[in-house]
């Protein structure tokens, strides 16, 4: 398939003090700065590939969401050599629909066609795209979500040291706490690159329908802690007014503060404490949500619209 040129969906023009001021210099700059979304990787659409046909009936023939991931690689090159093509390294086992590099050098690579599904989600899940309990295989990942991996190492390990910027983020069940390597601003402007071709094509996807690898699968991934959410949707929707339920809630302090001002007992201490578990617990069961106890992309929601209910009804 031929590749497209793409330009970013917004030049980062105040970065060039000589740029701004003359409108004439658009057209040059923006060519210092396109990307390319690739299909030297897509994954041949035949039995042994990590790839179906089409959008099962059970959703009505189209995807439900999107699962962002991150790829746990340094690069886009080894993340499409695990993933995509002919012949990667997780052939037949694992794959995604795209793969967004760290910069605009890399692109993005597109392994999977939006009318097709790709394994990208499904094992070990026990929560489905909406946030309610997994009820079988019709709600499989694989099976009712577009995957995007986006080139990030996750969290710093042994042999991988934090840098100075890798902020601080617990995970969903607040038991440890990881330090996250940040995605670059490049990234993300090719993340809404990708987003707005997905939502172009399923354009029923909205920005609720956007969720993280560990929201559908806790307990079993981690994948994207940290993800700048808030940052890819308010692009990809072009809605500055999107709001941010992810980042006030990357600690366990952010965490509790909801769960208060919700009016919930948390215990003592700042950590996460049985108190903290029972409301979150109760919190999702009245919600509707699966009962689990890991704070989730659904979590987020759900606490900013009672919360909005809260303030609305005590006139504050
Ligand atoms: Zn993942």
């Amino acid at each position: 398939m031929a590749e497209e040129r793409i330009l970013p969906p917004e030049p980062e023009l105040n970065d060039r003090s000589d740029a701004g001021e003359r409108l004439d210099l658009l057209p040059q700059i923006r060519n210092l700065m396109p990307f390319t979304i690739s299909d030297r990787f897509r994954i041949p659409l035949r039995s042994g590939h990590a790839v179906d046909r089409g959008w099962t009936a059970a959703t009505g023939h189209r995807p439900m969401a999107v699962t962002w991931h991150w790829s746990a690689t340094a690069t886009l090159d080894e993340c499409s050599a695990l993933l995509g093509g002919e012949n990667p390294l997780r052939r037949g086992v694992a794959s995604a629909h795209y793969a967004v590099g760290r910069g605009f050098a890399e692109g993005v690579d597109r392994y999977v066609s939006l009318e097709d599904r790709s394994w990208h989600a499904g094992k070990n899940q026990t929560v489905r795209w909406d946030g309610r309990a997994f009820a079988g295989d019709d709600d499989k990942g694989s099976r009712t979500s577009i995957g995007v991996e986006t080139v990030n190492l996750g969290y710093a390990r042994a042999g991988i040291p934090a840098e100075p910027d890798w902020p601080r983020a617990d995970d969903p069940a607040g038991r440890w706490r990881m330090r996250i390597q940040p995605w670059t601003r490049q990234q993300v402007e090719m993340m809404i690159s990708a987003g707005r071709e997905i939502v172009g094509r399923w354009p029923h996807i909205g920005p609720r329908d956007h969720h993280g690898h560990h929201d559908i699968c806790p307990d079993y991934k981690v994948d994207p802690v940290g993800f700048p959410f808030a940052k890819v949707l308010r692009g990809i929707y072009e809605d500055a007014s999107i709001p941010d339920v992810w980042t006030p809630y990357w600690t366990v302090r952010g965490r509790r503060r909801a769960l208060v001002e919700l009016g919930y007992n948390v215990g003592d201490g700042g950590v996460w404490t049985p108190e903290c578990d029972a409301a979150l617990h109760d919190f999702q069961r009245r919600h509707g949500l699966a009962p689990n106890g890991r704070w989730s992309t659904f979590v987020g929601w759900k606490v900013r619209d009672t919360m909005s209910l809260l303030r609305f009804a005590t006139g504050s």
